[in-house]
């Protein structure tokens, strides 16, 4: 691979269809150069993918370490979360980079607008975002090459367009998604069977889990996402972090059966077995 760019996205999404997690995430390692980061919201997607890097040893630290590991600790978690970053860690031997939001931007929104500002208004939600999550990213991602995520085009209607690699122009890097094409039965069900740590939120109606004020559980007949930001519009409920987007291959868009998700009571049965808590297997 070269550089950065549309075209080279939309080849390397080519060459990703059709395989297997493992082979694409070593075909990303051995593409991208320089920087590559995944950024986890230790959410069922990413807790696969974090399996999945770390069995295949490309964490960062570990023998091909090329992928860094990253999360955007908001300061407003679930416990549950939290809890979920520690035990993966302790699971496979990694460490998860924190980026944490700006103290005097934090102390600035909750001196004006209140500690749960964010209910005010859109704007004011966005503004929370933006400085607890947007501008992390950005230092998360500065001078990245290439940007993994756990982004699947069945979660919601605005992720429907999700391909395997995309250029991301206002970043200057590769997008990569590499469980875009993945149903989320898909998703726990390699949990399940590879003993991956998630969130006991999952097991709860959480299918998406966000910042503990902002996610609520869902109901029955309910999309995925529709526990997040629960009191505005659905066409407004992204938090900034994934926007922008310039398909570069639309063959792992989403594709007839994998639209975006609404619960069935199957979906209400809970991920784990009894060998859910796993112990550093893959140290
Ligand atoms: S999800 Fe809620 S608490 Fe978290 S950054 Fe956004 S508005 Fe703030």
């Amino acid at each position: 691979m070269t550089r950065p760019d549309r075209q080279t996205a939309e080849a390397l999404a080519e060459r990703l269809s059709g395989l297997d997690l493992t082979s694409r995430l070593n075909l990303i390692a051995a593409e991208i150069p320089g920087r590559l980061v995944f950024t986890t919201s230790l959410g069922v997607e990413d807790q696969a993918l974090t399996h999945a890097l770390a069995m295949a040893k490309l964490a960062a630290g570990q023998a091909k370490g090329r992928v860094e590991i990253v999360t955007l600790d908001t300061g407003r978690l679930f416990t549950e979360t939290y809890d979920t970053w520690a035990e993966t860690e302790s699971a496979y031997g990694i460490r998860i980079t924190a980026y944490a939001p700006e103290r005097a931007a934090a102390e600035e929104f909750v001196r004006d607008e209140g500690i749960n500002g964010f209910r005010r208004s859109v704007a004011a939600r966005q503004a929370c975002c933006g400085f607890r999550k947007v501008e992390p990213l950005g230092r998360a991602l500065e001078g990245a090459s290439g940007w993994l995520t756990g982004l699947r085009a069945g979660q919601s209607a605005n992720r429907a367009e999700t391909p395997l690699a995309e250029f991301d122009a206002a970043r200057g890097l590769i997008k990569l998604n590499p469980l875009a094409d993945w149903t989320r039965a898909q998703v726990d069900s390699f949990v399940r069977e590879n003993f991956v740590p998630y969130n006991v939120l999952h097991d709860r109606g959480f299918p998406s889990i966000g910042c503990a004020p902002c996610t609520r559980a869902v109901k029955l007949g309910e999309p995925e996402r529709a526990g997040r930001w629960w009191w505005e519009q659905e066409d407004k409920k992204e938090c900034g972090l994934h926007v922008g987007r310039q398909v570069a291959h639309s063959a792992a868009s989403v594709q007839p059966g994998q639209e975006p998700a609404v619960l069935e009571p199957a979906a209400f049965e809970t991920i784990k077995t009894e060998t859910h808590r796993q112990p550093e297997f893959a140290r």
